[in-house]
Parts: C-alpha cells; structure tokens; sequence
C-alpha cells in the first residue's frame, strides 16, 4: 500500500516481486460484489445507550468507553487488542497490544487512514494460536480482515466503528505544519475529541513538546471543518459500501448523537455510546462486559436518527468541491481552502454560496449526472 499524492493509501502492484497468483484481486474487498442489505425490519438490531462506569476511562475516550472495557476483557482472558495508535504526529497505524499500558494510546478518534502495516498477518498468528483477539477498526478494516482470513475464527471479536469516512493526510499535514508555524513550537500530538468542556461541544486540542496546549471548538477548528464537510474524503468514502445494516463487526461502536432528546438524564457531559449488538459473539461479549458498562437498551430508530452513516446510501454522492480542493491543496493555505470551498460550490471559476438558487440547481444537476454515471457502471 502506498500513500498517493491526495493523501489516501491506495495498493500498487509490485510488478518485479508479482507473480500473477492474482490473490489480490480475489481478496480485495473492493472488488467483490457489495456486501448484502439488510431485509430484516432495522428494529431488530439490539441497539444500546453505552458508557462506561469508571469515570475516568470514560473521560479519555472519544465516546462511551466501552473500547476500553472490551480491551481490558479481552487482556484479561489472556487474548490481545489490535488497535490504531499515533506512530508520529503524522500517521495512524494498527498495532497489537499485550497490556492495558499498550490499550491506553489505541484510545481515542485519530480523524485520519490509519495503516494496518502487518496487522492482519499478526491477528491470524495469533489466532491461529488459539489466543482471544479483539480487532477494532473502520468498517471496511473490519471487512477487508475477514476477507483475508479466510474462514471465521470462534476467538476473534471484530468490533466495527460508525465512520464519517477518513480525510486526506495531505490536509492533515498541512495542518500540522500551519499550526506549528502560528504557534512557534512543535506540536507533540493531538487530541481530536477532547471533552474537557462537553462531548457535545467537543474541541480539538493540540499539545506542543513545551507543554503548551491550545484548544479550539471543533465547529471554529479549520481542519475539522474541512473534514466534517465532506470535501476531502478518500474517494470511495463518498459511496461506502459498508455503511449501513447490516454492519461488518460482532459489534458497533459510534456516538450517540441526539440522545439528549431522548435521554436528557444520561451522563450527556463525559458522552454516550451507541452499541448495536450484531451477531451471537458480539452479545456474548457485551454480556461479558456488562459490569464494567452501563448499558441502557433502545430503539434502534433514536441511533439511526443521528447517524447518517448507518443509513444504506452513506453520503451517495461526491462532494462538488472535492476534485477542485485537491487539486489546490499545494497552493493555498488551510483557512483559503476553507473559504474557497467548504459552504460554497464551484461553477466554473465562480464560488457560489451552496444555499443560492445557482448552487442548489448547481447541486440537483452534479447529483443526476452521478446518478446515471452509477447506472451506466460508473462507482461514482
Ligand atoms: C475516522 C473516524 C470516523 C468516525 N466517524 C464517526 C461518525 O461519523 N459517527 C460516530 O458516531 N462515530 C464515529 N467515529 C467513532 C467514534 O469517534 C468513536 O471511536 C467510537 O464511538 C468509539 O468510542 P469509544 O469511546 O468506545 O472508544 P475510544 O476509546 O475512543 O477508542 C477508539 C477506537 O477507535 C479505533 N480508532 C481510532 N482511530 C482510528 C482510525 N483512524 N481508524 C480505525 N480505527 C481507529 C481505536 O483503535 C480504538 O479502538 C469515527 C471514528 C474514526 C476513527
């Protein structure tokens, strides 16, 4: 896998080491016929309110904590976790842990492609020596390791993520560097999700190698608004195939967005989870853990109604803006590329308020072309 020039790892055949076995083809994820839909009624998804009840696990993580719980069963029964971790302040990657101390840095959004380096040959070692494995990742990680594994393995727990779909790493290394020269220190790493204030209202806290930390309000963060408004997504984050039900893992874990006009009373401050429980092994778990998690049982229609990306369609269609951004990302700077083109759509040389009559006729168009594009065989 290589990194291309948007910022997305992409495979690229090494042509002087292939020898035309053409397993990559077979295996490859994207290339198999798409996962079926769900003809089941959605209501029958068990679907849980989750967070954890040690207060300061639920704190350090991005949502409910209820990672964290799986984790620390999953050690104690003497099985491991295979997790994303910071290798740098640039990149994610999968890495395996053995302890809790190895769980703790796997905590945490990292909003960018995380690498699974070797990971998926070290989980079918690992169960192949009959140790219990917990697996955590997007849900196109979690189809592409069943994928390589073959056949199913009663020891591994796949756990899947509800994914907004990943940003490029271009951008979020020029984040890096433009947040670096404002301040005039190095950046140490970020944390996307800091709760400090409230979940709902979450900022985007950057800690420098002095010390210093700076926290800013995810709506107002330059970066989090080019990722949230879709316009640098991998390209095919824009039609996953794995959003939706049914999901990839035995379990899926994501924020329970719009609970507060369900369940005022939960602890809204530290964040709830969402936990649909998908097969017999992921309830098995849940049971598991359930003295570690609170767990409050509830329609699936309330999680569904905040989660876009368990919808069957995901986004549907490709930001306008998207090849315009990229193909200016070298030239202009974070916050010129969010005026240029987050809230705005490009016609010809013109940005047009996405909310004006010529945007949103604008937008209809770009969404029938797209439309007969995917009836003609197009992806997109
Ligand atoms: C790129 C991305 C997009 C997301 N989009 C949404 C969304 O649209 N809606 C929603 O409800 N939730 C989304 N989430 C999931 C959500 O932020 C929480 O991770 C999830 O609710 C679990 O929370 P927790 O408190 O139990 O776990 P935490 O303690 O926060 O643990 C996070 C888990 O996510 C894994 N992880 C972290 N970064 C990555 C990564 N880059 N790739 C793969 N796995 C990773 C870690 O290995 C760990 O297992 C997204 C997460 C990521 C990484």
């Amino acid at each position: 896998m290589v990194w291309n020039e948007e910022g997305f790892l992409i495979p690229q055949v090494d042509e002087d080491a292939c020898i035309s076995c053409g397993v990559c083809v077979k295996k490859c994820p994207a290339l198999q016929p798409a996962p079926a839909r769900d003809d089941k009624p959605r209501h029958a998804v068990p679907t849980y309110g989750a967070w954890n009840r040690g207060l300061e696990v639920h704190r350090a993580s991005s949502s409910g904590g209820v990672f964290t719980a799986l984790a620390e069963w999953t050690i104690s029964q003497g099985g491991c976790v295979f997790g994303v971790v910071w290798k740098d302040k640039e990149t994610a990657i999968f890495t395996k842990a053995e302890t809790m101390e190895e769980v703790l840095p796997m905590r945490g959004s990292k909003y960018i492609m995380a690498d699974p380096q070797g990971a998926f040959r070290s989980v079918r070692e690992e169960l192949r020596k009959g140790r219990r494995v917990l697996f955590v990742g997007t849900p196109c990680q979690v189809n592409a390791l069943r994928s390589f594994l073959v056949k199913s393995y009663e020891n591994l727990l796949t756990v899947d993520i509800v994914c907004h779909g990943v940003p490029s790493r271009v951008l979020w290394q020029k984040y890096i560097q433009e947040t670096e020269l404002r301040a005039g220190r190095e950046l140490s790493h970020v944390s996307f999700r800091d709760k400090d204030e409230h979940w709902l209202r979450y900022n985007l806290t950057a800690h420098f190698v002095d010390g210093y930390k700076y926290s800013e309000f995810y709506g107002e963060n330059v970066f989090m608004r080019l990722f949230l408004s879709d316009v640098a997504l991998n390209r095919c984050c824009y039609c996953c195939r794995y959003a939706g039900v049914p999901r990839q893992g035995d379990l899926t874990l994501g924020d329970f967005w719009g609970v507060q006009n369900y369940h005022p009373d939960w602890p809204l401050r530290e964040g709830i989870g969402a936990l649909l429980v998908n097969t017999p092994a992921g309830d098995a778990a849940l049971k598991a853990v359930r003295s570690a998690v609170e767990c409050r049982e509830v329609p699936f229609s309330e999680v569904y109604a905040g989660q876009d990306l368990l919808h069957d369609k995901g986004k549907g269609r490709i930001h306008p803006n998207r090849s315009a951004l990229m193909s200016s990302m070298a030239k202009l700077n974070l916050p010129e590329l969010r005026d240029r083109y987050v809230g705005t759509v490009l016609i010809g040389p013109w940005a047009v308020s996405r909310t004006s009559l010529m945007g949103k006729l604008f937008l209809k168009a770009c969404k029938l072309l797209q439309k007969l594009n995917r009836r003609a065989g197009g992806i997109l």
